[in-house]
């Protein structure tokens, strides 16, 4: 039998969207198993810590109608992401891609890794229509500023925000 083709999605995922459950529901289509890759992401101070945003993720994934039995993991990451692919054995590096906003950094990215190691391919799949122009970021913006997310975020996510943010104006 050929090896199993085992695929990572790595983010930030703060806080994961539809448009993230999007990619991770069509990346079952592609590999036989799914990594989520968790970025801990010290460039940006995070709206939720690494571990509740790897659990948030893991209680969305058990949400997805997983017709093919592709096995999808969820890990946190803080080293270099191609050293991180090498780790869990795979030969693959999902990205999701909105319009033009994501094209430059991902062209770059994909480019940067592409060079760490040839033996990976980046495959990139398009948003869906629907999701194209829902960010995590502009999620937080919204939520801050007391607007609904329910069409952004998964319901359990839009909860976990809304607590996030009481307790956030209770201290403050
Ligand atoms: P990063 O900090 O690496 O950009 P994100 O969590 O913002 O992490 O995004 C992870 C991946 O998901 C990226 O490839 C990003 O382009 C993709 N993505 C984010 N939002 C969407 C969306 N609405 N539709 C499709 N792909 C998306």
């Amino acid at each position: 039998m050929a090896e199993p083709r085992i695929g990572v999605y790595p983010g930030t995922f703060d806080p994961v969207t539809n448009g993230h459950m999007d990619i991770i529901s069509r990346a079952t289509h592609v590999v036989d198993r799914l990594v989520i890759g968790v970025a801990v992401n010290t460039g940006k101070e995070p709206f939720f810590s690494l571990d509740e945003r790897v659990d948030m993720l893991r209680e969305q994934v058990g949400t997805i109608a997983n017709g093919d039995g592709t096995r999808i993991d969820v890990r946190p990451f803080n080293n270099l992401l191609m050293h991180f692919v090498v780790e869990v054995g795979a030969k693959v590096i999902l990205r999701g891609l909105r319009a033009v906003s994501d094209f430059e950094y991902e062209f770059q990215m994909a480019g940067m890794n592409a060079r760490l190691n040839p033996h990976v391919e980046t495959v990139f799949l398009m948003a869906s229509e629907s999701h194209q122009f829902i960010a995590s970021r502009f999620v937080k913006e919204v939520a801050r500023l007391g607007g609904d997310v329910s069409h952004f975020v998964p319901p359990g996510i839009a909860a976990r925000i809304g607590e996030r943010l009481a307790t956030e104006n209770a201290g403050a």
